[in-house]
């Protein structure tokens, strides 16, 4: 590519609008067209000069970084768009630094956020609690004013802050790894922040962490977060791990509970009691009740601040037998098994019942 302005080809000065590139353009195409300029290579030259400035400014990244880096920066990054992709490292080297190039405020802000992990019992979680948390942030050294000590342009870069490289005919650009894409590098490290740049303060904060939050919830405090260069300041946010309870399982806002139930209550039916989120309670059983049989206790489960409604609480029946029998007991139950006679044996039936139906299904 040789050297030539993309403005002065299209005849605009460099504030033009996007409608004035496209007019600029089409009146500069028509003029010096191919067609029109038949065995006139200069024409020909001009005409594909026109069209590459077109191409890059009417492209508003392009033409960005065409305004920035010039045509060097453009035809790495323009050429394949993968810019972006590398642009998020340099940004929080930005936000600590200050130096580098310049972001808007709102990306540095992100930059500035920090996410501490916070446990909580299950408990905690269902009802709410209150919590001190202790956590570090970062704030801008001030014996070197955040720069991390003297500070040269990198060599790897030449202060770019990018590497280009061609493939083909492609040509890749790369946040720089020696500088992060700040363009700079320590000469000498600051003897404060050891060339960070910041300096960790030990804080800490009061949170309320309200009825019903769920594991991976994420709260944030305002304010909390690292002090950026500039001032700013950005947010703390808590995620929060919740620890698993041995009697409760969560699913949602509903709870469920295990409620182990005698072999022979179930059989009779009868009383008993559950432990829910807010206490025991007492619990009818049905005579003949079966094993994983559900009980739901309506609204017992988890009020959830952030929906505003109430979960359930399911019961899941478990039907317990006798680890050993005495004697007396087996007898009994002999007893009580014969006394049933042919209900006793009822499986056998259900089983002819089945083969007969299957067979059915051949015929
Ligand atoms: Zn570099
Ligand atoms: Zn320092």
């Amino acid at each position: 590519m040789d050297d030539f302005d993309y403005y002065a080809v299209l005849e605009i000065d460099r504030n033009a609008t996007a409608e004035e590139i496209k007019r600029a353009f089409r009146k500069a195409a028509l003029k010096y067209h191919p067609d029109k300029n038949r065995n006139n290579p200069e024409a020909e030259a001009k005409f594909k000069r026109i069209n590459e400035a077109y191409q890059v400014l009417s492209d508003e990244n392009k033409r960005a970084l065409y305004d920035r880096y010039g045509k060097e920066g453009l035809d790495s990054r323009g050429g394949a768009d993968f810019g972006d992709m590398f642009g998020d490292i340099a940004d929080v080297f930005d936000s600590f630094f200050g130096g580098g190039r310049k972001r808007s405020d709102r990306r540095n802000k992100e930059a500035l956020d920090i996410a501490v992990e916070l446990e909580i019992s299950f408990m905690e979680a269902v009802f709410g609690c209150k919590k001190t948390l202790k956590y570090r942030y970062l704030k801008p050294c001030e014996a070197c004013g955040g720069a991390g000590g003297k500070r040269k342009t990198c060599d790897y870069c030449g202060g770019r802050g990018q590497i280009y490289q061609r493939q083909g005919f492609m040509t890749f650009s790369q946040t720089c790894p020696k500088c992060h894409g700040t363009g700079g590098v320590l000469e000498t490290a600051c003897k404060e922040c050891k060339g960070k740049g910041a300096i960790a303060i030990d804080d800490s904060v009061e949170l309320t962490i309200p009825e019903g939050v769920d594991n991976a919830q994420r709260l944030r405090a305002l304010g909390r977060g690292n002090l950026g260069a500039s001032g700013a300041r950005g947010d703390l946010y808590v995620v929060l791990s919740v620890r698993d309870d041995p009697v409760f399982v969560r699913q949602d806002n509903n709870v469920y509970v295990e409620a182990p139930v005698f072999f022979t209550l179930a059989a009779l039916g009868g009383s008993i009691e559950v432990a829910t989120l807010r206490g025991k309670q007492n619990l009818e059983i049905a005579r003949g009740t079966r094993d994983k049989a559900q009980i739901v206790l309506r609204g017992e489960g988890i009020r959830s601040a952030a929906s505003a409604r109430t979960g359930d609480m399911i019961v899941q029946v478990k039907i317990v037998y006798p680890k050993k029998l005495t004697d007396e007991q087996e007898e009994l139950l002999t007893k009580l098994h014969e006394s049933f006679g042919q209900e006793s044996v009822a499986h056998k039936g259900f089983f002819d019942e089945i083969a007969e139906r299957v067979k059915s299904w051949f015929n």
